[in-house]
């Protein structure tokens, strides 16, 4: 079997490469590596390592010819490339080129081969955009509400729509949830995205151990011919029970192996109140299938707690020392919200806590901030699809059907749930459909895109975010929009060409 990947420098690329070559039926995997002179340095260790098993393709995933040749052989492609926030927030052209067209490049690499490999295209959880604890279960074929001012959410959703509706034969998109690895703590303590986590949403984690173990796995019972089922179909990576957290949780966690606290080290109105992403999973189809969840958070953070013993040495110091050196002047990062109130930047600030007057009135005292607790609301149990299934979101149609029950009916119930029509006339299993919003805007999509994946009009989902707007006549959206917005909100949020975040309250009657 050879296999092609890209995004192997990255946490789960890493990962799925090493454990990927442990598979002896794999003659070789084919890895693309962009020009840089790190990359020389990789792959230099990668041919000590494993000789002419790993054959590298330089060059990046937006050129279409780099990817050409990657593919070409390929039984299976996995496209694991990403340009993560912060890169992403401060550089929308590099993650417009890597995850969008990049992603789409491959799809057209993968569909004119003359046999057509596999394709495995992981997306992310951040295609959901936000959630609090009055719906934190999600799954497959929830609304995809990309937080406001997010380029990665934004690039990633329109690429794995992209890889859904193309000519490939078998594909599989993977919703990758919140991820840990064993650098996560130094990546994070240096730019003003730690704040971006909003303490009492819900997160579900998995470790970039077992994200490549995932990918083994499907090589490896692809191999057997065991998962026919398993292509054309978009699933989330998830944790398991065991690993889902709030965001505050997740810092004690991350904090407790210094000896500290996130009340020893910062203040509640440091993080944003909305405009993240994460989710509890209401199933985990894919574990079923794969097996894939070994690690949890607890057994993670005992490993680096033993791996970076230097650690401890912060426990030697007062906490407030280690909250004004390390966490205190990360406030001043351009990345994060209190630099934004500061600044006076009325799009980011009310993105990201409604409003500044609702950012100068959020306490700033731990004793006077109401945490939720994960266990409260149910976030330790095994079984959430049984035990919370009324606080699952409508996807507007009668769900106990299979996708091969589907008729027209089930389109126009679906289309109308989102504000929109239907407009063909004839249904037929596969087929594209034409579609309209609640906006006017005609386009054509798969039935499983929609209903299945829950994409909706491309011409309303990217920039300018305007939610609000379409909030009000898509019950679709509406029914999570409003756990974090009021109704009386109304704004378009859109960049200006000098990448300046701009906000601008729309007039009643676009309503
Ligand atoms: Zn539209």
């Amino acid at each position: 079997m050879i296999v092609a990947m890209t995004g192997i420098s990255g946490n789960m690329g890493r990962e799925a490469l090493a454990q990927t070559l442990e598979l002896g039926f794999v003659e070789r995997v084919k890895v693309l590596l962009t020009p840089k002179k790190r990359n020389d340095k990789l792959l230099k260790k990668l041919k000590k390592a494993y000789g002419g098993r790993v054959e590298a393709v330089r060059g990046r995933i937006s050129d279409a010819s780099a990817c050409g040749q990657l593919v070409e052989g390929a039984d299976i492609v996995v496209n694991m490339a990403a340009v993560i926030p912060p890169r992403s927030d401060k550089n929308a052209n590099a993650s417009y080129l890597c995850n969008q067209i990049g992603a789409m490049r491959l799809a057209d690499a993968v569909a004119s081969m003359p046999k057509q490999a596999k394709l495995v295209h992981i997306s992310t959880v951040a295609v959901y955009g936000n959630r609090t604890m009055q719906h934190p279960w999600g799954r497959v074929g929830d609304p995809l509400l990309p937080a406001v001012y997010d380029h990665y959410a934004m690039h990633k959703m329109m690429a794995e729509r992209y890889v859904i509706e193309s000519g490939v034969e078998h594909w599989a998109v993977l919703r990758q949830t919140a991820m840990l690895y064993d650098g996560i703590i130094f990546a994070n303590i240096s730019d003003g995205l730690l704040f971006h986590t909003t303490l009492n949403g819900p997160l579900e984690w998995v470790t970039a151990r077992d994200s490549g173990y995932l990918i083994k796995r499907i090589i490896e019972r692809e191999h057997g011919g065991e998962i026919e089922n398993f292509w054309n179909k978009v699933y989330d990576i998830t944790g398991g029970h065991m690993n889902r957290r709030t965001g505050y949780d997740t810092f004690a966690d991350g904090f407790s192996i210094m000896g500290g606290s996130p009340k020893a080290y910062f203040k509640p109105n440091w993080c944003q109140t909305r405009n993240f992403h994460g989710m509890w999973y209401a199933n985990s189809s894919l574990n079923d299938m794969f097996g894939y969840q070994r690690e949890s958070v607890a057994q993670f953070w005992a490993a680096i707690g033993k791996k970076y013993a230097f650690f401890k040495l912060a426990r030697i110091l007062p906490p407030s020392v280690i909250g004004l050196f390390v966490f205190r002047r990360l406030l001043g990062d351009e990345n994060a919200p209190a630099k934004w109130i500061k600044q006076g930047n009325i799009g980011k600030v009310t993105a990201a806590y409604g409003g500044m007057e609702r950012a100068h009135a959020l306490t700033n005292r731990w004793d006077k901030f109401t945490l939720i607790s994960s266990k409260e609301c149910g976030g330790n149990s095994e079984c959430p699809a049984a035990e919370y299934s009324d606080m699952l979101l409508s996807h507007g149609y009668d769900e106990s059907k299979g996708e091969e029950e589907w008729t027209l009916e089930d389109m126009n119930e679906a289309a109308a749930f989102r504000g929109g029509k239907c407009l063909s006339k004839e249904y037929s299993a596969g087929q594209k459909l034409l579609w309209q919003c609640s906006e006017g805007h005609t386009f054509m999509a798969k039935p499983y895109t929609v209903l299945g994946a829950g994409h909706w009009c491309p011409f309303c989902s990217p920039e300018p975010w305007k939610y609000d707007m379409l909030a009000k006549k898509s019950p679709y959206i509406a029914q999570v929009w409003y756990d974090s917005h009021d109704k009386s909100e109304n704004f378009s949020y859109w960049f200006d060409k000098e990448g300046n975040a701009c906000i601008e309250r729309l007039p009643e009657d676009e309503v």
